[in-house]
């Protein structure tokens, strides 16, 4: 067994900044986590707690079933069985590619002929062998962050935990290797927490995406189950490029009280299946291929952006001042055209004033940060 849970995890900064509030979650053992969210949400934060370079100020983390960190004590990071890779300064440039790889396995006290055996095995489980006496700057990045791949894995480790391990190489590269670490991955039966701000990459290689914000767990859930049942206007927001608008829902429908936008009730769905909407002050939250854009010389809307995409041009309508995304297969529309808008369906849910949270949460928000 090799997995990792956070119960009751809070991590305040001496400074005082809040790192993670509440964090309960365990990553199963053979699970590929990741772990999403803005900048500045607490993805580092947490990985380094399970890693053990910050200790919890409350809650505890445990590997395999047994407490390897609390608010009282704390096991050394080279003694929780992980392995790790991060965005930069991952190999050490004036050592050789067989002896940054070879490294994790000399301190662990490994005799010699092991160890040319291990590093020899790594090399080739990233698809490298026979690059054990390359000096690392004549490598590609790409290279390089296989390199530190090897090296993370070649102790054997229960758990894998990697910080923005791809993002610093360039498509299409990025793309392959994110396909060969999880190919990797399930070979070796490893535990993976996987922090990306890249969404496409968390909902193609993950089992599970956790959504941070703010330091807490927003969602947790399968990718598929993330894009369909989105369970706040944040999360909407953030994986799916949703729009959010805040306002008034009655009988008849919504109406949104920045930009008049209104949606009528036939098409307002509570997501998990919920039969009662609720009324009063809401949000709603329209994914981009819910909504219709139709020329139109009376329209109140204008296409102020228009990126062509594969399956349909990606827009953004402003709409009395408010942004609208639309993605709908086979739509195509040319910057500045006048248009009204069709929205199929748009998901509700009680009014994040109402209930206080993210400030965050505005209409149009479509950028993430890195
Ligand atoms: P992410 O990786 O999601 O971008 P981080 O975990 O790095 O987010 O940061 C979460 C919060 O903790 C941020 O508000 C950040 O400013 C703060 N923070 C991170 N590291 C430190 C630190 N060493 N000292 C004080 N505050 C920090
Ligand atoms: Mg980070």
């Amino acid at each position: 067994m090799s997995s990792v849970s956070l119960s009751g995890v809070s991590l305040a900064y001496p400074g005082g900044q809040l790192g993670l509030a509440d964090v309960d979650f365990t990553v199963r053992d053979g699970e590929f986590v990741a772990l999403v969210g803005p900048s500045g949400s607490g993805k580092t934060t947490l990985l380094r707690t399970v890693a053990g370079f910050v200790r919890p100020t409350a809650g505890c983390v445990s590997i395999a079933d047994s407490v390897v960190a609390d608010p009282h004590r704390s096991l050394e990071p080279e003694r929780r069985g992980l392995g790790m890779v991060f965005q930069q300064h991952a190999v050490w440039p004036h050592w050789s590619v067989g002896r940054n790889i070879e490294y994790p396995l000399k301190r662990a006290g490994i005799a010699k002929p092991e160890r040319v055996k291990r590093v020899a095995e790594a090399l080739e489980l990233v698809g490298l062998a026979g690059y054990a006496l390359r000096n690392p700057a004549t490598l590609s990045g790409g290279q390089r962050q296989r390199v530190a791949i090897a090296r993370a894995i070649v102790a054997r480790p229960r758990v894998l935990l990697l910080d923005e391990a791809l993002s610093a190489l360039d498509e299409p590269l990025r793309d392959r290797l994110r396909l060969e670490l999880r190919e990797l991955t399930r070979e070796l039966g490893l535990t993976v927490l996987h922090v990306t701000h890249d969404r496409a990459e968390a909902l193609a290689v993950a089992d599970r995406i956790v959504v941070l914000d703010g330091g807490r767990i927003q969602q947790v859930g399968a990718p598929a189950a993330l894009l369909a049942e989105p369970s706040s206007a944040f999360v909407a927001s953030f994986i799916a490029d949703a729009t959010v608008l805040t306002g008034t829902t009655d009988d008849m429908g919504f109406v949104s009280h920045e930009s008049g936008l209104s949606v009528p009730a036939a098409a307002l769905s509570a997501p998990g299946g919920r039969v009662s909407l609720p009324t009063g002050a809401t949000d709603i939250a329209i994914l981009p291929h819910a909504v219709r854009v139709v020329p139109d010389a009376e329209g109140t809307g204008r296409v102020v952006s228009s990126l062509f995409g594969r399956d349909g041009d990606d827009l953004v309508v402003d709409w009395n001042g408010v942004r609208i995304r639309s993605r709908v297969p086979g739509a195509r529309c040319a910057a500045g055209t006048l248009v009204r808008l069709e929205v199929e369906q748009a998901l509700i849910y009680p009014s994040s004033d109402a209930r206080g949270s993210s400030p965050a949460l505005t209409a149009g928000r479509s950028t993430v940060g890195a």
